[in-house]
């Protein structure tokens, strides 16, 4: 007789159990079913997309957390990564993209360029990708290794788990997107 298969399921939120009923809040479960099924935006300019590229495959799998449903549009996907260097001149275009995502959506800067510009100290060069758009999580390294890129997802599925229904119409969020220019 074969071993029967190894896989984990996803915990229950905290919620109150009792004969044949189980109790929760509503955000805990959309929020459960949002941070599981994470949709990614890869923006990728330079090397760090490459770890990327090995980070869907098959011995890094991305598809384990729910995420390997890669958009190529910005209506459909709701986790921008943004991988490499982002000259000036693309920032216009990458706020773009982010405007064009719908709510709610997050963002993983991946690797030292997109954090911080990285070793390119330079006028050409945006120094960090906050600078143009909100960021969630940043993943450090350069490159990182696709380890540390599902690190970041993971990061970020645990703030997706734990957000409120209610924030994108916080004042709070209002605030924060205004801060960028962003309506
Ligand atoms: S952080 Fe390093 S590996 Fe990643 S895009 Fe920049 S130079 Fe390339």
């Amino acid at each position: 007789m074969s071993d029967s298969p190894k896989y984990n399921t996803v915990a229950a939120p905290e919620g109150y159990a009792g004969e044949g009923f189980f109790a929760t809040k509503l955000s805990d479960v959309v929020g459960l079913a949002r941070a599981n099924s994470l949709w990614p935006l890869p923006f990728a300019t330079s090397c760090c997309g490459i770890e990327f590229m090995a980070t869907m495959a098959s011995h890094y799998d991305v598809a384990r957390f729910g995420s390997e449903r890669m958009s190529f549009s910005p209506r459909q996907a709701d986790m921008l990564l943004v991988m490499g260097t982002i000259a000036k001149k693309m920032a216009p275009i990458l706020r773009e993209v982010y405007e064009q995502m719908s709510e709610p959506k997050w963002v993983i800067a991946v690797g030292a360029c997109a954090s911080s510009g990285g070793v390119f100290d330079t006028y050409s060069v945006l120094q960090g990708i906050d600078k143009v758009i909100p960021v969630d999580v940043y993943v450090p390294g350069c490159p990182p290794r696709p380890e540390q890129i599902l690190d970041g997802i993971m990061k970020l599925q645990e703030i997706v788990k734990n957000e409120s229904v209610r924030r994108r119409s916080s004042d709070e969020y209002n605030d924060l997107l205004g801060s960028y220019n962003i309506k």
